[in-house]
């Protein structure tokens, strides 16, 4: 084991004994011929060095934090029945949990991220992989995106027709093409030949989402925003769970790395063709390990023209502010003042992390070193 410049979470006893051999084989035989004072600092500095590394190691390891959403909207406590609350809940804990089974062993942020959002495009609930929401033409396009804050590469879908798990094929576009972003056909084709499980669109198809498509055809040709806004009561009356649902995760691992990662079916009744902000580098996703990792979820329009994700991003790195400052001023400030509604989650590099949002609630949880999993979805969760 070679110790570089960055922290590696180590196995102790194969510390001690990496140490013991370059200590007998390199250091040893050059210190048996020092004077004693000599001897006694170059062994005081290799033991502070050791002990020096060991507690940094130990400082990461506990600042590990998977945040994740589950779509923004009108979640409100007089809307959701107990049932539908611990369904819920039941979902956003197995994401986290599956992202914690990876941290908490000194996984990667990257594979982190993905195997939570893996675990909700898998459930109907959320409105990515099975479960998402329909186009006007009654079909399917799922948008995903992964981003790795340590290397700042990037990986995108969009308009995927067949793919299980688009956030896989957003991570198979980083990792083994040239792209950042492939769309429709040529995507799903992609990912079929970088061997991600294919299947048929009947696969995504859910009566609910199916039913909700026919009434927010009816909705949105009444409706002033079209039935875009997240934060018109007036449809969500009739469907509350037709405007969120969307799904992302947030994580710094144990070697201080961030990474970010959403998937979406977008927005019921889109335009064909339509692509939202959340397989957009630096709208829906944006990681870098010299600020921040952040995944959105919202009225995807308002988050392109807003540069969402990396205007936070800009703003501490370029303006110094601080991560929930920066994330309010977004959230709470410009994106109303432009019309648009939604959340975020955002974690920095020291751990800090936060989760606005400007509208009723947000479906989302946070697991941190001491994997006690929390979840929240109205106005009510601490941070
Ligand atoms: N941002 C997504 C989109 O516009 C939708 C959502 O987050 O609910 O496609």
């Amino acid at each position: 084991m070679q110790i570089r410049g960055q922290y590696k979470i180590v196995n102790f006893a194969k510390l001690k004994q990496s140490v013991y051999c370059n200590y007998n084989l390199i250091i040893l035989p050059q210190i048996e011929y020092m004077k004693f004072p000599v001897k006694l600092s170059v062994i005081c500095f290799i033991a502070i060095g050791v002990t020096g590394r060991l507690q940094s190691q130990q400082q990461l390891k506990s600042k590990i934090v998977l945040v994740i959403h589950g779509g923004a909207g009108i979640i409100e406590k007089e809307r959701m029945t107990p049932q539908k609350e611990a369904a819920y809940t039941a979902a956003l804990t197995d994401a986290l949990k599956a992202g914690y089974n990876i941290l908490s062993k000194g996984g990667r942020s990257l594979d982190a991220v993905e195997a939570a959002v893996r675990v909700l495009e898998d459930c109907p609930l959320f409105n990515a992989g099975k479960g998402a929401v329909f186009t006007h033409e009654g079909k399917n396009e799922l948008d995903a995106s992964i981003m790795n804050g340590k290397t700042l590469s990037a990986g995108a879908v969009a308009g995927v027709t067949i793919v299980k798990n688009p956030v896989s094929a957003a991570r198979a576009v980083m990792e083994k093409s040239n792209h950042v972003m492939l769309s429709g056909a040529g995507a799903d084709k992609f990912a079929a030949s970088a061997g991600l499980e294919i299947v048929d669109p009947s696969y995504f198809f859910t009566e609910e989402r199916w039913q909700l498509l026919q009434q927010v055809k009816k909705e949105d040709s009444l409706s002033k925003s079209g039935g875009h806004s997240y934060n018109d009561t007036r449809p969500a009356n009739i469907y509350p769970d037709s405007k969120f649902g969307t799904v992302g995760a947030v994580a710094l691992d144990a070697e201080g790395n961030l990474a970010a990662a959403t998937s979406t079916g977008g927005m019921t009744n889109k335009m064909f063709g339509r692509i939202g902000d959340s397989p957009v580098i630096g709208a829906g996703t944006y990681a870098s390990n010299a600020t921040c990792a952040i995944s959105c979820t919202g009225w995807g329009e308002f988050y392109i023209r807003l540069v969402m994700a990396k205007s936070v991003s800009d703003m501490m790195e370029y303006g110094k502010w601080d991560l929930k400052n920066a994330a309010d001023e977004m959230i709470m400030k410009r994106l109303p003042a432009l019309g648009g509604d939604g959340g975020m989650i955002a974690v920095d590099r020291n751990g800090n992390f936060t989760m606005p949002f400007n509208t009723a609630g947000m479906y989302r949880g946070f697991i941190k070193a001491d994997g006690k999993p929390v979840i929240g979805m109205y106005k009510d969760i601490k941070e």
